[in-house]
């Protein structure tokens, strides 16, 4: 009974969105940087893939 190997993807998630590939920024206006509100974001990090580059 030993277990089947699976080909298990290695994927590192993004630790700036956590792998959704998203983030929340703070939207801000005017000169006093007053927020209006959050603005899903691509995340930068990783490109919008989710995944942590590999280096
Ligand atoms: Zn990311």
């Amino acid at each position: 009974m030993a277990p089947r190997k699976t080909a298990k993807p290695k994927v590192t998630q993004c630790p700036v969105c956590k792998g959704s590939g998203e983030v929340s920024r703070t939207v801000r206006v005017g000169r006093k940087h007053r927020a209006v509100g959050e603005q899903s974001g691509f995340c930068l990090n990783c490109f919008g893939s989710g995944e942590a580059p590999a280096d």
